[in-house]
């Protein structure tokens, strides 16, 4: 047990830089009793606890200022299981490490975001999804879990052990316990290919329903200050794989969509007056492509531009009349916006808290670079998410309280009352969640 009451002088941070925590100390629990060692030390100390991931989300959710529980020596793939089609993995393990193994094992996830630097326990605990007509979350996918509650115990929660802690704890916020394994459903890996293509603001807002229908996964991108949007969409292929080309590939995923694109950023932080006409030359940067890959290379991509965001998830009928009313105060308004705004889609699922949660939805995220005064364009955007019964997602800049989301959530009752069966004295509080759960 190493390093497991080492003491931190330095603050944690999160990946924006937008949340600073500065705990009594962090450790690394290298098993399921030394992480039990350390709840019962931390409750001793009158020390609240959090564990974090790779501190990927935008608000304060994994911050603590007592006990902060490093993932680190809490990875691996446990098991296999090809009769059940099920894999069980430690719950630090990066959604990068989970993809490849899988993948030379023949196996995959159904659905994924953007990226897979997280860990699946910081992943699934906000809800992290991707796109999909009929594929839900990463934690949608999730058959069981492993918990270790506030008094220590050890708690296995499925639809057949422990049903009524499984209904809520798949996206539990970190405020149920700590989880310190993870079971996903897989499949044999697939090939997808993906469409890339530019479309015009007004087409894509008009055919969106169909869009949707359509595609097993449809998304796009639209550029503020411009008419111009980028569309992707990915379906399932019998093959053969082709991967976009080494050359291309760069120009697009790194060139473009990094190096560019972080020029870009800074010169429009620093020249705000000239972000339109960087949008309308960017927006027409990114031409049309097609190619088939497995689904993690199609799905994620590198993000190293960073950025802070906020993303709401609407009933799906409302998004496109909210997207327009989000362009118009764009467009009415003195902001200059040089990220592009993402539109992704999600069936309804069966989590309390899933933003999902009993109806079929839309996501809109909008995002600034790191640096950017945020307030001004998160506020006016949250406004319009919220006049149309919006979710945030946990993990991205919101301003809500209880009351609100209570009003949103039907569940939020099931939610709480099992945090304060589990979690009665509050020992994985933080200031977050005190905000959107109640004390
Ligand atoms: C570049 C970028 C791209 C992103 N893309 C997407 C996307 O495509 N789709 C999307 O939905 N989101 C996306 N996100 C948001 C991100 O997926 C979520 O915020 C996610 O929760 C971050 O995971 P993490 O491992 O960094 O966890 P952290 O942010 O460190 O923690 C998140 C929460 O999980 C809890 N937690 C962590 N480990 C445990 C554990 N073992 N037991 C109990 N609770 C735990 C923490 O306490 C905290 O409440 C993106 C974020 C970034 C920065």
């Amino acid at each position: 047990m190493t390093d497991t009451y080492a003491r931190t002088t330095s603050a944690w941070r999160n990946w924006a830089g937008n949340v600073t925590a500065r705990p009594v100390r962090a450790v690394s629990p290298a098993s399921v009793d030394e992480l039990a060692d350390v709840l019962r030390k931390a409750a001793e100390d009158g020390l609240r606890v959090k564990a974090v991931g790779t501190g990927h989300s935008f608000t304060a959710t994994a911050a603590t200022d007592g006990v902060l529980i490093r993932p680190d020596l809490l990875t691996g793939i446990r098991e296999i299981d090809r009769t059940a089609m099920t894999v069980t993995v430690e719950a630090g393990t990066p959604l990068k490490r989970l993809n490849t193994a899988l993948a030379r094992e023949g196996l995959s996830l159904t659905n994924m975001g953007d990226i897979m630097e997280q860990t699946v326990a910081g992943a699934t605990s906000t809800g992290t999804h991707g796109t999909g007509r009929d594929s839900a979350s990463i934690a949608a996918q999730i058959r069981a879990l492993e918990l270790v509650t506030a008094d220590g115990r050890v708690l296995t929660c499925s639809a057949e052990e422990n049903p009524e802690i499984f209904a809520v704890a798949r996206i539990g916020l970190g405020a149920l316990g700590v989880i310190t394994a993870v079971t996903f459903a897989v499949e044999p890996v697939f090939l997808l290919t993906a469409r890339e293509e530019p479309m015009a603001f007004d087409k894509v807002t008009a055919d969106f329903d169909q869009l949707v229908a359509e595609n097993e996964h449809f998304e796009f991108y639209w550029f503020p200050h411009t008419g111009n949007c980028n569309t992707k969409r990915n379906n399932r292929s019998a093959g053969p794989a082709a991967p976009p080309g080494k050359v291309s590939g760069w120009i697009e995923d790194e060139f473009l969509s990094n190096g560019v694109f972080q020029v870009a950023c800074s010169l429009g932080r620093a020249v705000p007056g000239a972000i339109p006409s960087i949008a309308k030359i960017s927006s027409r940067a990114l031409s049309a492509r097609t190619y088939t890959d497995i689904p993690y290379k199609v799905f994620t991509s590198p993000r190293r531009v960073r950025f802070v965001e906020m993303e709401y998830a609407l009933p799906r009928e409302a998004a496109v009349e909210a997207l327009r009313e989000v362009k118009a105060m764009v467009d009415r308004s003195p902001l200059r916006i040089s990220f592009p705004v993402e539109v992704r889609t999600a069936p309804a699922d069966d989590i309390a808290l899933s933003t999902a949660s009993g109806r079929e939805s839309a996501y809109i995220a909008v995002h600034l670079y790191r640096g950017t005064p945020y307030q001004a364009y998160f506020t006016a955007v949250e406004r319009i998410m919220t006049a149309h019964g919006g979710r945030p997602h946990w993990g991205k800049v919101n301003t809500r309280d209880a009351a609100y989301l209570a009003g949103v959530y039907p569940r939020f009752g099931e939610f709480t009352a099992v945090r304060d069966r589990l979690d009665p004295d509050r020992l994985f509080a933080n200031d977050y969640l005190r905000r959107v759960l109640g004390d």
